[in-house]
């Protein structure tokens, strides 16, 4: 007997019910997506994906060092869920979409539907993003990326360590951070050294955090004679043997936890130079600032399950006589949060939309300053929306079977990984200061806006009187990327948004009239509607 407990929210189209997604994949230009992402959409909804979600969380990956004979295999061993979701994103393309169907739109479906099958588990996104980012990086070494690119692309996901030229499909990752610094890879003390022609090394040194290490390959930071180079590095060499690629133990985290973060030793590991010898951080860049999007796309799909949960939640539990959802209190939290949501989907989906135009100038400018304000702010807005939606549960909420405990523990990584939030809010103000460019695209972007609200008007004229006239521009940059950020949303809002949304977020997050927690919107009729629009329907 069910008494005041919810039906189980299932057995429906992720796609259909998110009414902010759907509206951009038109928008953006990517509506010949439909039918993958609807597709998708379904399948996230199934209670199949939703267990094999909790399956491969609640049974965490497991380092195997040795065989039973003493060799050293350096595995990880996947439960078969995590394989089952590998399956589905590897199948629908989000880690190869835009480089097998290089036409307009592209990034745009595949941030959509990684947006969707994201909301399912988080932890597999780890090694289909990085896969789908270091395609770019490579491409600055045309021979390889015409060797690794066509394995890098298939639909097949093909695990374990064989020769990557016998197998259907290959995973990559990167290896970047060690334990004397992370966000200043300068500190790598990782060696290189030439070993002959066609830019062969031999490297040893360590890593601190290497993600996903049964990845086929990574690409690697290692200080080479001329300095700090981008190497890539396979686990299994073409003959059949093993690289000097050693897992050391696996980190014990927070969250993300079906997927294998490791440290690792290199022993010699034969490895590649990727790019110009010395300017290795300039050719991972291109890595990082994909995966950079995906973190707005992990966030972003963080808020919308939390949302969608929260509200399905509340219109079916009943607390003093009446709906949680139909309590002033709750319709206010719900509806804050809602706006937090859509407003963070607009920006995921304008910001793909510049990587599918990256050729353009305005749009790469665009792009460089978008991202990082756009990492900065949609990463921390996760973290407090997944907390608020948490609690419209009560103890149910706090509970592993609600999936809200998993979603909590995965927020807070976006924003440490690819680069923490100071660390993105530093790079705004380095491209605000040597990339000029980066701010009239910027500019032009918000000021499409303009005349349509007073409130957005007047504070896009005082965030340009204040912008580059700061004395302590580093101090101040978290206030100043947070308006940029706020005030690009708002500028997408009045554009393209739902009427009541965008009135809500300007009136809330731009003309000031709002409190320091979610809840504190001015009431009105307003609230109940932009809650109804994100909440799912059953099929
Ligand atoms: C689960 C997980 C998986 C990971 N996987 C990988 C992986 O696969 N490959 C990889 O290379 N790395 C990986 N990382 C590492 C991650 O990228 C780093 O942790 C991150 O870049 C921060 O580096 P750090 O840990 O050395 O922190 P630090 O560099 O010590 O930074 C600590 C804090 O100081 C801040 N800070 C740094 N510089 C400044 C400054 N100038 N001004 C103000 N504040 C500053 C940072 O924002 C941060 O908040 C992973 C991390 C986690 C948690």
């Amino acid at each position: 007997m069910n008494a005041n407990q919810p039906p189980p929210l299932v057995d429906y189209n992720l796609f259909e019910a998110d009414a902010p997604l759907r509206e951009a994949l038109e928008r953006e230009g990517a509506s010949w997506a439909h039918d993958l992402v609807h597709d998708l959409g379904s399948l996230a909804g199934t209670q199949q994906a939703i267990d094999w979600g909790f399956q491969a969380n609640a049974n965490p990956p497991h380092l195997r060092t040795h065989d039973r004979f003493g060799n050293r295999i350096d595995e990880v061993e996947f439960h078969p869920a995590w394989h089952e979701l590998m399956h589905v994103a590897i199948g629908h393309g989000l880690h190869a979409l835009p480089w097998r169907e290089p036409r307009a739109g592209a990034h745009v479906a595949r941030a959509a539907a990684f947006h969707i099958w994201s909301q399912v588990e988080g932890g597999h996104g780890c090694p289909v993003s990085m896969t789908y980012a270091a395609v770019p990086a490579l491409r600055q070494e045309p021979r390889l990326a015409q060797q690794w690119e066509p394995l890098m692309t298939t639909l097949d996901y093909d695990p374990g360590l064989r020769p990557p030229a016998t197998k259907r499909g290959v995973l990559f990752g990167m290896a970047m951070t060690e334990r004397q610094g992370g966000s200043d890879v300068r500190t790598n003390t990782t060696k290189a050294v030439p070993t002959g022609s066609n830019g062969e090394h031999l490297v040893t040194g360590h890593k601190w955090f290497c993600s996903a290490p049964m990845c086929d390959a990574f690409l690697v930071l290692a200080q080479a004679p001329r300095g700090l180079s981008c190497f890539l590095m396979p686990r299994v060499l073409p003959d059949g043997t093993r690289n000097g690629f050693h897992i050391e133990r696996l980190k014990d985290k927070l969250g993300n936890r079906s997927n294998a973060s490791s440290e690792v030793a290199f022993e010699d590991a034969w490895a590649v130079l990727v790019g110009e010898e010395g300017k290795g951080v300039r050719t991972i860049i291109e890595m990082v600032n994909h995966t950079r999007l995906d973190c707005i796309i992990g966030s972003a799909s963080l808020m919308r399950q939390a949302v969608a949960q929260a509200t399905h939640h509340t219109a079916h539990r009943r607390a003093f006589g009446k709906l949680l959802s139909e309590q002033p209190l709750m319709v206010n939290v719900l509806a804050d949060i809602a706006v937090e949501s859509e407003a963070t989907t607009l920006l995921m989906m304008r910001l793909a939309r510049a990587f599918d135009h990256a050729d353009d100038p305005g749009e790469a400018h665009f792009r460089r300053i978008g991202v990082a304000l756009g990492k900065f702010w949609t990463c921390k807005r996760a973290v407090a929306v997944v907390a608020e939606a948490l609690e419209c549960h009560g103890g149910n909420g706090y509970v592993e079977e609600s999936i809200l405990p998993r979603l909590y523990r995965e927020a807070p990584l976006n924003s440490i990984w690819e680069g923490s939030g100071n660390v993105n809010a530093l790079d705004v103000l380095r491209a605000m200061q040597h990339e000029p460019a980066t701010v009239s695209a910027y500019l032009a972007e918000v000021e499409l806006a303009l005349g349509q609200n007073a409130a957005f008007d007047q504070a896009v004229d005082e965030l340009k009187r204040n912008m580059l006239n700061s004395q302590d521009a580093e101090s101040g940059a978290r206030l100043l990327v947070e308006r940029m950020a706020v005030l690009l949303e708002g500028s997408l809002l009045l554009r393209h948004g739902d009427q009541i949304v965008t009135e809500l977020f300007i009136s809330s997050r731009i003309a000031g009239k709002w409190g320091h927690s979610f809840g504190t919107l001015e009431p009105g009729p307003g609230l109940k509607s932009a809650l109804e629009r994100h909440r799912p329907r059953l099929d």
